[in-house]
């Protein structure tokens, strides 16, 4: 058994700056990641952030990652512990981690849990043949390993993901033949819209897709426009030669280890799905257990330092 004050779970910008706010007070500080890197999505971020300066704003995810991460890594009171997943946290304030095919034991007296969101699907017939992606992870083939997703693209939803990825796949070499967007209007940053038009990549407003295609993996797509009650207009179907179909529609908070730690949770559409109900200072209804990033409601990084933060401070506050 590893004993610890805080243990932190997700080493993103939530998780890094909820480490580093509890380990300037002294506090026993472990943080956790399943993944082999820190700085959760921001490691494949490229583009300049928007936001406030006290967030970077101006700077590239990725160099804020390897910021956070420079001052974390001075603190002698933090442990680090990399391609490690956390599993359940039990009555006791015990946290069940896998690492190494092992199984291991920590028992912290607060635990923040800031493992960040995971990416919608959308339903549509064939939507299971290879080549259909979530945006996160064809940025992370792209801007992590150096891999085109394929050759053409549609992408699915003109939020600021969507766009900003279409972006990314242009400057990969990748041919993108459109954006499809349901609601009327496009949701993302104009400047970030304004960049892929000039590019020569149409969105097309309320359009969904109707149907991927292909023998063994995507060929093409067909998509269809919507009327103002968002139902499929027939005989406006677009037939689009393409081996990617890029979903951009959404996150949602991972709340499954807040569900089977047992916190009070709640839907809130406008964060994303269910979360777990919290305090000022982010504690859930488990007094042990703390909250901060896009677990505890889609947002952006900023935000997520923010309240990492916060919650790092909280819980070394309700310590004594
Ligand atoms: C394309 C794109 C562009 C974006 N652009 C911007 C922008 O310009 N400005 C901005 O402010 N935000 C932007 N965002 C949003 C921002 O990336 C997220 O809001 C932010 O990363 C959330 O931080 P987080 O720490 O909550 O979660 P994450 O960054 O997702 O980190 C969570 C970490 O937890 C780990 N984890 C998950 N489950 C477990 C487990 N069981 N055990 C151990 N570890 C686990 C994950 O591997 C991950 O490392 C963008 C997002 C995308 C996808």
């Amino acid at each position: 058994m590893i004993n610890t004050q805080i243990a932190i779970i997700g080493g993103g910008p939530a998780g890094l700056r909820a480490a580093i706010a509890a380990a300037q007070t002294g506090a026993k500080v472990i943080l956790l990641d399943n993944s082999d890197h820190l700085g959760g999505q921001l490691i494949k971020q490229t583009h300049m952030f928007f936001g406030s300066q006290q967030q970077f704003a101006g700077s590239r995810g990725i160099d804020i990652a390897t910021r956070l991460a420079t001052e974390l890594r001075q603190f002698r009171n933090v442990q680090i512990m990399l391609e490690t997943t956390a599993l359940g946290i039990y009555e006791d304030g015990v946290l069940l981690v896998e690492q190494d095919d092992k199984v291991r034991k920590i028992k912290a007296e607060r635990i923040i849990v800031a493992i960040g969101a995971s990416e919608r699907m959308l339903a549509f017939p064939n939507n299971d043949l290879p080549g259909v992606y979530g945006a996160g992870a064809a940025q992370t083939l792209m801007n992590v390993h150096g891999v085109r997703p394929g050759h053409r693209v549609l992408m699915v939803g003109a939020g600021n993901i969507g766009l900003i990825v279409t972006y990314q796949m242009l400057q990969a070499g990748v041919r993108v033949v459109g954006i499809v967007e349901a609601a009327p209007t496009i949701g993302g940053y104009l400047v970030h819209a304004a960049k892929v038009r000039r590019a020569g990549v149409p969105i097309y407003t309320s359009y969904t897709v109707k149907e991927a295609y292909g023998n063994g993996a995507v060929e093409g797509a067909v998509i269809w426009q919507l009327d103002e009650k968002w139902a499929p207009i027939p005989g406006t179907e677009k037939d689009l030669a393409v081996d990617v179909i890029c979903l951009a529609v959404g996150l949602s908070p991972l709340s499954d280890l807040l569900w089977q730690a047992g916190c009070q949770m709640t839907h809130v559409p406008e964060l994303g799905g269910s979360v777990a109900v919290r305090d000022s200072l982010l504690c859930t209804t488990n007094s042990q257990i703390y909250i901060a990033g896009d677990v505890a409601g889609v947002e952006e990084a900023s935000s997520a330092m923010v309240e990492g933060q916060v919650a790092g401070l909280g819980a070394v506050l309700s310590l004594g």
